[in-house]
């Protein structure tokens, strides 16, 4: 088959180790800048253009859509998808994901273990607020931050209101959840592949750090995952319309909750810690799936 990887950037791991995958299994990969792609919107038979020339018909593309990208990069899938493309994730599903609350929601219509969370932009009664999801300690996080950037724990509801106030001065929108401290500032990452957790790994956050992200300098190890763990993620997937996503779960005394559900997981941290052919697996997926003209929503 014919695959393109839309990735800004061929060194990443990630984009190194699916097109390694690929052509170990017998396909053609050509990794595509996102950024450098452009088209012709208006017309009858959509295209797209690449580097002066039309890019040929490929069988699946692999969005590989960074979080600052997301604007551009979900109208370049789009078009695939517009194209009959068949693309690993669709554009829209992309777009949910990258939209907390928007996910949390979702989530939370079809029963999915959450943790308790308010939403805010200029709460009236900050008190209230905290209250209401359980009273502190409670994990403040800005609804736009990643890797862990902009998530605060306010011990006590007096630091709980203060970073609120702080927050609210800056014009964003924040979200307020329940501290789920059993937790021990670890969570688990299950990687979904076609409606199945293939790799599953428990990341540790440093000696006195709750955020457990490799990139705040947490560790990975190999973790068994329960029935219910393994269902949570998979129902997670599936209510966000992902075939290939990252779910994030926390271990809570009420059982697993997601955090978050993250549409183009890294491969290395996973790779690394379970020893598995992740990047295959997601070939695998395609072998099975892409056919012309499948993809569900064709952007809208
Ligand atoms: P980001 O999307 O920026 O990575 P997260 O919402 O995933 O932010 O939070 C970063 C880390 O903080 C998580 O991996 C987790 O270890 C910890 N964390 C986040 N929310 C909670 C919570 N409600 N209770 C306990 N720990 C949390
Ligand atoms: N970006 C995620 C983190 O900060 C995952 C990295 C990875 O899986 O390699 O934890």
């Amino acid at each position: 088959m014919k695959v393109a990887i839309l990735s800004r950037n061929p060194k990443l791991y990630s984009t190194r180790r699916l097109k390694e995958a690929g052509i170990a299994r017998g396909h053609e990969v050509d990794i595509i800048n996102t950024l450098h792609c452009y088209m012709d919107i208006t017309r009858s038979r959509p295209a797209m253009r690449y580097h002066g020339v039309e890019l040929p018909k490929y069988d699946a593309v692999i969005p590989r859509i960074g979080a600052s990208v997301t604007f551009y990069g979900t109208a370049i899938v789009r078009q695939f998808e517009m194209m009959g493309t068949f693309c690993v994730n669709e554009s829209v599903a992309i777009s949910r994901s990258r939209d907390k609350l928007r996910s949390l929601q979702l989530m939370s219509r079809k029963g999915v273990g959450l943790p308790r969370t308010g939403f805010a932009h200029r709460p009236d009664n900050i008190k209230d607020l905290i209250k209401n999801v359980g009273g502190a300690p409670v994990v403040i996080k800005l609804l736009e931050g990643t890797q862990g950037i902009g998530v605060v724990l306010g011990e006590t509801a007096k630091a709980a209101e203060s970073v609120i106030e702080a927050f609210m001065g800056l014009n964003v929108n924040i979200l307020v959840q329940e501290f789920i401290k059993e937790a021990g500032g670890a969570d688990i990452r299950c990687f979904v592949v076609g409606g199945r957790v293939v790799a599953a790994m428990k990341r540790q956050g440093a000696e006195g750090e709750f955020r457990s992200n490799l990139h705040r300098g947490g560790s990975a190890t190999l973790i068994k995952l329960s029935k219910e763990e393994r269902a949570t993620a998979v129902q997670a997937a599936k209510v966000m319309g992902l075939n290939v996503c990252g779910v994030d779960i926390l271990q809570s005394n009420d059982g697993p909750v997601v955090m978050e559900v993250n549409s183009s997981p890294g491969l290395e941290g996973i790779e690394t810690a379970t020893k598995k052919d992740v990047a295959g697996m997601i070939f695998e997926f395609i072998e099975k799936n892409a056919r012309p003209n499948r993809t569900r929503t064709r952007g809208k």
